[in-house]
Formats: C-alpha cells, structure tokens, sequence
C-alpha cells in the first residue's frame, strides 16, 4: 500500500464565492468527504468520508459516483453508517458489465415446466457478508445461505423444494437489500431435497475499462437527496477534501414575514444573541439557513394615536441592531442590494410596514418612511384604516378603499414600495389590483379552502395575485391552517401543495409570522427550523429549482 501526502482541499462554495466574502458562514454549512487512492499491484482501492461539516457527523447512505474524468464509465458505491466508502476495481479483467450494488437478476427457466431449478445471479460491489433467504407467499422461510464474497459477479441455484407457487428471495449485503420473486413449478422435488446450492463466481469485477489504469484520474461525485451534488477530481495516489452544501443551503431562504422587532422594542433583546425566548436571533437565523428575511414594522395599537413616530422609532431600532452585527445582518432596500449583501455572507433584512394606520393619513409620511428604510407596506392590519377596510372588517366584502386609498396605492407604486394584502379585506385587495401597475404579495397568509378564516386568501384571490405576477407567503400559524388550531409542518405543506397546484410554484413563498404566533406549529417553532420544512419538501416530492 502506498498513501501518499494530501494537497490542499478544494472547495467548491457556489453561493459564497465572492472575493473577500466571509467564509464563517459557508465553512459550516458544507459536508466534507476525505477522498485517498491507494494502489495494490493489481486493483486500485479509492477509499473516503463523507461528512457533514455542519455537524461534523457522519453522513451515511451518501452515494458516491467514481468515473473517468471522460464522463465515460462509471459506477458507485455508497457510504456506510460512519459516513465511509471505498471502491476497489481491478486492473487486470475487462468484462464490460455493469453493475450497481444491488444488482440481482433472474434467469429462470419459466415456463418449461421440466426444469426444476432456477438460477438466480447478483453482482457484489463491495467485499463483505452476502446472506440469500428464500421464502414463500406466507412468509415461511425454505431456506437460506451465507457466505463472505470477494466483489465479483455470483450465481446460485435454487432447486424446487416445497410445492408450485410464487417465492421471494432476498439478497443482502453491505446494508443492502434487494427482494425479488419467481415462480416455482412442480417440478416435483418434494421431500427434503432442492433448496438453494452454492454460491459460484460467475466473474471478476472489473467493470470500469478506462478507470482500470493504475496512473490516471477519477473523478469523484457525492450526494444524497438532502444534499447537492459536488465533485472533485483526484489523480491515483493523492488526496482532496470535497465540500457539498444541503439542499437547503444552497438555496435561497426568503422568509416574507417576521415580528422580532416587536419584541425587541423597549425589551433590550439582542439579535445578535441566542436565546431559548422568542422565535427568533441571528444564532438562529443562521442555522435555519436564512438569506434574506422581511422584518414586520408594526405598531401595537397602543401607540395609534403616535404611530407613525412609533414606526420610526421601531426602523431606528432595527438600523441599531444591523449596527451592532454588521457582519451578519445588512438592510436591503431594493432587490439589488440583497444579491450583493448576501454574497457578502450575511442575513438581508428588509422593512415591511405592517398596517397602513402608520402614514397617518398622510403620503408625505409615506414618503418619509420609504425614505427610512421601508420597502415594503401592509396596507392595514386588523383593523381598518379611514381609506381601507380589513379583512376583518364585518364590510370586508362590499367596501374597499376611498380615493385617497388610491393615491396611496398610486404613490406606493411611484416609489416600488411592495404592496402587501396580508390582514387587507376581500373588496380592498380587488381595489387595490384595479389600480396598481406592479406585482403585489400576501406577506403571511394561508389558503381560505383549506381553512376558512379572514387572513386566508380565497381562490379568486390566489390567482389574481399569481396573473400579476406576485407571490404568497404561505403562513406558520396554526389557528390560520387548521380547525383545530394545531399544525405541523404537514400542514404547512398541505397550504403549500394548495397553492402550487391552482397557479403554480413560482408563485408560492414562505412567510412564517415567526414572533407573530404562539404557540408556533409542531416541528416549526422558531426560525432555525426551515431546514426541517426543506426536507419535508423534498420528501414529498418537490425537488430543489
Ligand atoms: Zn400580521
């Protein structure tokens, strides 16, 4: 055996390469696989970890694709429960057969009815313990063997024993099980005799012709379903680390609604630290694999009659906290500037007035607050505004918005300030689609169909959002999702899969309302916990764009 000196890691950072861009962020969101080549006299073995460096624990099941760097042959083993691998291929046999670790075939001789036995044959990839158990329809085990197997292409007899019917056999080995059936005529081996023979070599593995030189280079893919894909390239007799982000973070997390700053008025709480109160931090932020999060300006009613100064002092608040963790935090204002902060490493926020009562009535407040930092405008809350009705309002349905409601909208538009038709009612939203030239978005809303309250949006209006181009932040609040004021992340999906099949996913988004809820549903219960709702998506069959 020959090892010789690792070079240096390459890493692959797609999200993050950016010159100078902090890798703190980026270092840990990576699985890092060790990949070595050892060489024997005639087989190569190439051996590795894959692990995720998050965590830094093993990542088990991760299939690892070893090709020429032609992109011609290739093949694959997968990782072990301790996240390690190796795959061994000769250099002296060429048989051309492909094989994939769970490759079992049937020759059976079906239907001569005069041939008693059937020859079943696998290929093992990976030296190990192969066990093959035969059973019948009830589950009745007739017989079994075992053995150690070198890799290599096997073959075993099974010779009719017991009556005619369908059987199954499982092949396991290396954590892998593959169960097919056959049929067993009567070929009248009764009695005690028949069952299975003796495991015979069929052929050497040696599947991978141009990998089959001893001086060349591989080229090494790992993934799983929770991971993106990355490969390396690594000559015989050297080392590299390869880096793979999750599929979470690698995409990009935009939440449209959050209420932290609610509570971060008069309370001292600071973003910058974890803590076990409030659903959300920057801590938390990061390992939920936040990019980009919309931060609610909202006023209680207590301060109404001081509201628009209120809003003011809660954007001071908030400039105050992206000061004091500028490295993590930035404030965005317009969609180019949240490219440019997150290629710098760090959580965008952005400003959505939540409730229209803020500007007081007055558009050179409107002004002001865009100038302050607000990018985007709930057009009310719960409560009605003199110039919109909510949508909880008891005239939701047959009043919208006076004329100065227009001139709202209008100036909105002027200045790209996002309209939000969360908490806005059923006859308002219409007026508001009658006069805006741009796109509008449902910060934090659930689907009306699947749970009939006011903050849910009908069908009619999911699609009018969706033909102006605007999106729908699908909400976490359990009272909003379901009857029962109990939800997971099931639920969330439910409104989600709702959305996605009447328009589409371009137009679906999540909008949490984290630190607008409690008690927050199962499974979601604070901002770190997207990455759970990812690979919920994923496993129910939605795949990264
Ligand atoms: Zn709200």
């Amino acid at each position: 055996m020959n090892r010789l000196a690792a070079p240096g890691p390459s890493i692959r950072a797609r999200r993050f390469h950016v010159a100078g861009a902090p890798l703190v962020l980026a270092a840990a969101l990576f699985v890092s696989m060790f990949v070595s080549t050892r060489v024997h006299a005639e087989d190569v073995t190439i051996s590795g970890s894959v692990r995720d460096a998050k965590t830094r624990a093993p990542v088990a099941g991760a299939i690892v694709e070893i090709s020429d760097t032609t992109g011609g042959d290739r093949d694959s083993v997968s990782s072990d429960a301790n996240g390690l691998w190796s795959f061994t291929f000769k250099t002296s046999l060429v048989d051309g057969t492909s094989a994939a670790p769970d490759r079992v075939d049937l020759r059976q001789n079906y239907p001569n009815p005069f041939n008693p036995s059937t020859v079943i044959g696998f290929t093992v990839r990976t030296a190990g313990r192969m066990r093959i158990a035969v059973h019948n329809s009830l589950g009745q085990l007739l017989d079994e063997k075992a053995a150690f197997l070198t890799p290599g292409g096997y073959t075993i007899r099974w010779s009719t024993r017991g009556p005619a019917g369908m059987l199954f056999y499982s092949i396991e080995a290396n954590g892998i099980r593959a169960t097919r059936k056959m049929v067993q005529l009567d070929g009248g081996g009764g009695g005690g005799g028949g069952g299975l023979g003796d495991f015979a070599l069929s052929h050497s593995i040696s599947t991978l012709h141009s990998l089959g030189k001893v001086s060349g280079a591989h080229r090494i893919t790992a993934k799983r379903w929770d991971y993106e894909p990355d490969s390396v390239t690594v000559a015989d007799g050297t080392t590299a680390d390869i880096f793979l982000h999750t599929v979470h973070d690698q995409a990009f997390v935009i939440d449209l609604h959050n209420d932290v700053l609610e509570k971060i008025m008069g309370s001292g709480y600071e973003l910058g630290l974890r803590h076990t109160v409030n659903h959300t931090d920057i801590p938390r932020l990061r390992e939920g694999g936040v990019d980009a999060q919309l931060f609610s300006v909202y006023v209680p009613q207590e301060h109404y009659p001081d509201a628009y100064a209120e809003s003011r002092r809660i954007i001071l608040a908030f400039e105050d906290q992206v000061a004091r963790n500028s490295g993590d935090l930035g404030e965005a204002r317009k969609p180019d500037e949240i490219a440019g902060l997150n290629g710098q490493g760090k959580i965008t926020g952005v400003l959505l007035l939540e409730g229209g009562y803020a500007i007081e009535n007055s558009l050179e407040n409107l002004k002001a607050l865009e100038a302050a930092g607000v990018s985007a405008m709930t057009i009310t809350w719960n409560d009605s505004t003199p110039w919109a009705v909510s949508a909880g309002d008891s005239r939701s349905e047959t009043v919208g918005f006076s004329n100065f409601g227009k001139d709202v909208i209008r100036t909105m538009d002027s200045l790209s300030i996002v309209i939000d038709v969360s908490h806005t009612g059923i006859k308002t939203i219409e007026d508001i689609l009658a006069v805006t030239r741009n796109p509008i978005i449902a910060s934090h809303s659930g689907v009306w169909s699947l749970r009939h309250h006011t903050r849910n949006l009908t069908d009619s209006q999911i699609v009018s959002i969706a033909r102006r181009g605007g999106v729908i932040g699908v909400v976490f609040y359990p009272s909003f999702l379901s009857y029962d004021n109990h939800a997971d992340i099931q639920t969330v999906i439910q409104h989600i899969d709702y959305i996605v099949r009447l328009v589409g996913v371009d137009y679906v988004a999540l909008g949490s309302d984290f630190d607008g809820m409690n008690p927050p549903a199962r499974g979601l219960e604070d901002v770190s916990k997207f990455p759970a709702l990812t690979l919920a998506l994923l496993q129910h069959g939605y795949a990264h764009a």
